[in-house]
């Protein structure tokens, strides 16, 4: 496939940053000390650059193809647009817990953003053994202010129209839809597990109510237009930062949006709680019980989180004289379940289909069998837990009394 625009290099950033002046307040390109590109990520190109008075920059450039497979896998560089559009939205409503970004060129696609190399990825320090307390309640904060603040509950009619009709993503939400909700249980030829593990994965796609399960979450997600949800908020997508010789963050932030679309609230919520659930049986894996605890606790910190901001935003819903007290329990109700749904879905795809986590993949094979085959025996069991049952404390239990038997040594 060829390209109508320039990538970016290393050798040319700062002729980019030169020829946008409004960077030119942010980093001096005359004055570069630093430039690399660190993305580790599986779609994009990201350069870090440094100047001579410590200022730094985060250019992020779209290619015209996913970066993980190379120019065989082709995908629009629009994607760029919906991360934007999607990050200046949510930072406008929580910017404590969202990546700032400073300019777009929607030529080359390429989005200037704040410089956040003095926090770490959420999953690499949680898989350094790192404990980042707060982290958790601070993405559901986050969840709840944009399940708010972008909904109908706040946004004018035309405006809503407006934003709806600018976050339809069709071609990430494509992605979405066959890697998390039909691959798991029908291979398209991209799943993989280790040998011991294949039963497992056979297992999972013989499982007609997991399979059911997950038809139903994928008609959710395709239906559901509640927000404008992040799309892709597993741990990856989180950046951590605490004091030296403190476990308490004093930053975390949400970023790498480009997934964004108007969807189920609950999407974003159960793919942190499977994260969380898989940093865990990465513990219990280690032999790190105490740990694996520390993890499942997050998912109720989450949920806390969430249910505080949104609770605490209802007040200004537009239409009081019809959206009472009672919807709000219902809302909440139904999300809590749809959840563990999107949760079950998470950990599926994260173990069979495509895109792995390191969480899993970097423990030795030994161990690993039963981390994948816990992961896989929780998401069966979370959407056989009954509507009604379940807070998101119970479901912590169940996860660890899973993933503590299907452990192997
Ligand atoms: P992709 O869309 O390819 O997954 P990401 O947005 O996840 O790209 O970025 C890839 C990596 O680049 C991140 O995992 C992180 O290490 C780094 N990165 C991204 N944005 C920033 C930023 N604003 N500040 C510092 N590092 C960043
Ligand atoms: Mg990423």
């Amino acid at each position: 496939m060829t390209a109508d625009y320039e990538f970016l290099t290393v050798d040319t950033v700062a002729d980019y940053v030169r020829s946008v002046p409004r960077l030119a307040q942010r980093i001096d390109p005359d004055a570069l000390v630093s430039v690399s590109e660190i993305g580790d990520g599986n779609l994009n190109l990201v350069f870090l650059l440094g100047d001579a008075t410590g200022r730094g920059l985060v250019l992020k450039q779209a290619l015209p193809y996913v970066r993980m497979t190379g120019e065989g896998w082709p995908m629009t560089p629009e994607r760029a647009r919906f991360e934007v559009d999607s990050l200046r939205a949510h930072h406008a409503l929580l910017p404590e817990h969202v990546v700032e970004v400073f300019d777009y060129d929607p030529e080359r696609f390429i989005i200037a953003m704040e410089d956040l190399s003095d926090h770490s990825v959420w999953r690499g320090a949680l898989n350094e053994g790192l404990i980042h307390d707060g982290a958790a309640a601070a993405m559901g904060r986050y969840v709840g202010a944009v399940a708010f603040g972008t909904s109908a509950l706040a946004l004018e009619r035309k405006e809503l129209a407006k934003a709806v009709a600018a976050a339809v993503n069709p071609e990430l939400c494509l992605i979405t839809e066959d890697l998390v909700f039909s691959e798991p249980s029908v291979d398209a030829g991209r799943n993989s597990v280790i040998e011991q593990n294949k039963k497992d994965a056979a297992d999972l796609a013989a499982d007609e109510d997991f399979v059911t399960a997950m038809g139903r979450a994928k008609w959710l997600f395709m239906t559901k237009g509640e927000a404008l949800i992040h799309g892709d908020l597993h741990t990856g997508s989180v950046m951590v930062r605490s004091p030296e010789g403190s476990t308490a963050c004093d930053s975390v932030k949400a970023f790498d949006s480009e997934f964004a679309f108007y969807g189920p609230v609950a999407y974003d919520i159960g793919c942190l709680w499977a994260n969380y659930v898989i940093a865990a049986a990465r513990a219990f894996a280690l032999g790190d019980e105490p740990r694996a605890e520390w993890a499942l606790g997050m998912i109720q910190q989450t949920w806390d989180g969430f249910e505080e901001e949104f609770r605490a935003r209802w007040s200004d819903r537009r239409d009081p004289r019809v959206w009472r007290g009672p919807f709000l329990e219902h809302l909440l109700a139904d999300w809590n379940e749809e959840s563990r749904l999107f949760a079950a879905a998470e950990l599926a795809r994260r173990t069979v289909g495509a895109a792995k986590t390191k969480d899993i993949e970097t423990l030795p094979e030994s161990i690993r069998e039963g981390a994948a085959r816990g992961v896989l025996l929780a998401a069966r069991r979370f959407v056989r837990v009954p509507d009604a049952a379940g807070a998101p404390h119970d479901l912590a239990v169940l996860a660890a009394d899973t993933l503590r038997e299907s452990r192997t040594s």
